[in-house]
């Protein structure tokens, strides 16, 4: 009989005796991929531990399944008491990361983004021999089904389905973006992923039918989760591995309020940027200097363990839409398009600026009104660090991004902010306006985007009153936003920008993959851990720079990089 354990139930004893070939710590987005991966071969015994609860076994919970990402404002699939510092000074913010079976799959936005074949020659040239794109495109192909098209570079029989929202059926605030953006030269293009090309293009989807489709959906299936070599064990917490001999020789976890050990023969880590690097640090491997600080017994010390956080800056400007020019209600995705286009900045590469029309900002009746550009430099080179806290309470890291602390981050983005504002001011798009803001930190947005038939009924209310009634609406709207003045000299847009600023959820680099002789990497490039036997990283932080997407199609990438390596040992 195959074992599916959860903390609710007594952890089995055949768990807990046993020596596993695997056990894959983290089962997120590229843990999924990991543990069904190996445990295609009959003889290979995984075990797949997540500190989340499961919410794919059987159908997924109605705001998983939406093509708009309502899952993310659901605290029930993310890590409680959560908070990143985004910027260099400033206090920490509430910072969103899943924490449930699927992991960021589960509340991601759906954006199916490849990044360019450079972004991977660049891993490539970072010391990550055969992470160049000759290396990754066939495990993109592996794992992409794509729903349009059967030739060329497409990945057709994989998992996870590709969809695009046909430009004939955006809504009126896209097309008229579209236009305005082809009268200046920005080329449209048909598919983001296979062209290396500036322009305009539909939006890809990991969607199938209407339903978000999650890593457990495509690589746990009913069929997966009942082979006899793969356990599944929820609401259990890895709180370190044990290591001696430069070997792990077990995991430690907490779990129903006890600590257990299990051991393994290997150990493949997958608990994603900000968790995998807390382990390591909490099992002793990372800067020693670090770990004598917190109290933490130096097994390895490597100082990049935590270090090279990166990530999204993006930048939101908002526009409330006139009645007749919303996004329908029944367009469940929020974003249509993406524009590619380049800063040409000194020192910054070709396509290093991306910008998502969004037709509306949040699940309830009020955030269908509200459209917004996106803007986000996409080759950022800010980098903050992951450390632990060093009081007793480690299990959560301490978070640092330090966004745009490089001047060439924040040079683009107070450019891009200029060039949104200059979109929303066309003739052809303000018609369609009755305010253009820049969302603040308002209590009350995060308030409101809790799921909810309370605040849908809120929300309901204050967008009639607000459209009948424009004092209301423009207070309301005071209310939330950042003050700017776009008259204001360069340098206190620069100020504006920095503080408007936010992380997006695409946290990478902080187990940095490259070669072993690097003193500051961390995994060398079949993803072992430099210096220990059995320890392998699989996820997004061993990315050793952040590609110029968002980050889900990589991880899986990476997921099934690794495990293919793993498998032909
Ligand atoms: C709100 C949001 C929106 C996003 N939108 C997009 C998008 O539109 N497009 C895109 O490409 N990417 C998007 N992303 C990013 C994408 O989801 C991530 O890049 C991807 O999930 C990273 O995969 P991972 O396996 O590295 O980590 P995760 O998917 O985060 O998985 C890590 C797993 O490990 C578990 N874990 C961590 N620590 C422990 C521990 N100590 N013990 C046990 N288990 C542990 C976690 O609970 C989690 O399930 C989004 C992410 C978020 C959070």
């Amino acid at each position: 009989m195959r074992i599916v354990a959860d903390g609710a139930v007594p952890i089995p004893s055949s768990i807990v005796d046993k020596v596993f070939d695997t056990v894959v710590i983290g089962g997120g987005t590229a843990g999924c991929v990991v543990a069904s991966r190996l445990s295609e071969s009959p003889n290979h015994h995984v075990l797949l531990i997540e500190a989340g609860a499961d919410h794919s076994r059987a159908r997924e919970p109605e705001s998983v399944l939406d093509t708009f990402p309502r899952s993310y404002t659901d605290p029930q699939f993310t890590w409680p008491g959560l908070v990143a510092a985004q910027r260099e000074s400033g206090a920490a913010e509430p910072f969103i990361q899943a924490r449930v079976l699927g992991g960021g799959s589960m509340v991601m936005g759906m954006h199916a983004l490849r990044g360019l074949p450079a972004d991977f020659e660049e891993w490539q040239d970072a010391g990550a021999t055969g992470w160049g794109w000759d290396g990754v495109r066939p495990y993109f192909q592996k794992l992409e089904h794509d729903l349009e098209r059967d030739i060329g570079p497409y990945g057709t029989k994989g998992p996870i389905p590709i969809w695009r929202h046909s430009p004939k059926e955006w809504p009126p605030f896209a097309q008229a973006l579209a236009s305005v953006l082809a009268s200046g030269g920005f080329a449209r293009g048909e598919d983001v992923n296979s062209s290396s090309e500036d322009g305009l293009y539909p939006m890809p989807y990991n969607t199938h039918g209407g339903v978000r489709i999650t890593a457990p959906k495509a690589y746990l299936k009913e069929g997966v989760r009942r082979r006899q070599n793969l356990t599944i064990l929820t609401q259990a917490f890895v709180r370190k591995l044990l290591l001696s001999d430069r070997q792990a020789q077990a995991v430690l976890i907490d779990v129903q309020g006890r600590s257990v050990a299990i051991r393994a023969r290997q150990f493949v880590l997958s608990a994603g940027a900000i968790q995998s690097p807390a382990i390591l640090l909490r099992s002793g491997i990372g800067p020693a200097s670090h770990l004598r600080e917190c109290g933490i017994n130096v097994a390895a010390d490597r100082p990049g363990v935590g270090s090279n956080l990166l990530n999204h800056p993006m930048l939101r400007v908002a526009c409330r839409l006139k009645t007749g020019k919303r996004h329908p209600h029944a367009i469940r995705p929020h974003g249509n398009s993406v524009l590619r286009y380049s800063s040409q900045k000194d020192g910054c590469p070709a396509s290093d600026m991306l910008m998502f029309i969004l037709g509306k900002t949040s699940w309830h009746p009020l955030g269908e009104t509200i459209g917004a550009l996106g803007m986000s430099v996409y080759k950022s080179y800010s980098r903050g660090e992951i450390r632990l806290n060093q009081s007793a309470d480690q299990d959560l890291p301490k978070i640092s991004f330090r966004l745009l602390s490089d001047e060439r981050d924040l040079e683009r983005m107070t450019d891009a902010f200029g060039f949104a504002a200059a979109l929303l001011a066309h003739d052809t798009v303000s018609p369609m306006i009755s305010k253009v803001f820049v969302p603040g930190k308002s209590p009350l947005i995060s308030r409101l985007a809790l799921p909810g038939f309370r605040n849908h009924l809120l929300s309901y209310g204050l967008s009639k009153a607000m459209d009948i009634a424009p004092p209301l609406e423009r207070w309301l709207i005071r209310l939330v936003s950042a003050a700017y003045d776009a008259a204001a000299p360069k340098r206190e847009l620069r100020d504006f920008v920095r503080e408007a600023t936010v992380g997006m959820f695409h946290p990478c680099g902080t187990c940095r993959m490259g070669s072993t002789s690097d003193p500051d990497v961390v995994v060398g490039p079949d993803g072992g851990v430099v210096g220990f036997r059995n320890l392998i990283v699989a996820d997004a932080s061993i990315m050793p720079t952040i590609p110029r997407a968002n980050t889900f199609l990589s991880t899986l990438m990476i997921g099934e990089k690794i495990s293919d390596h793993i498998a032909c040992e």
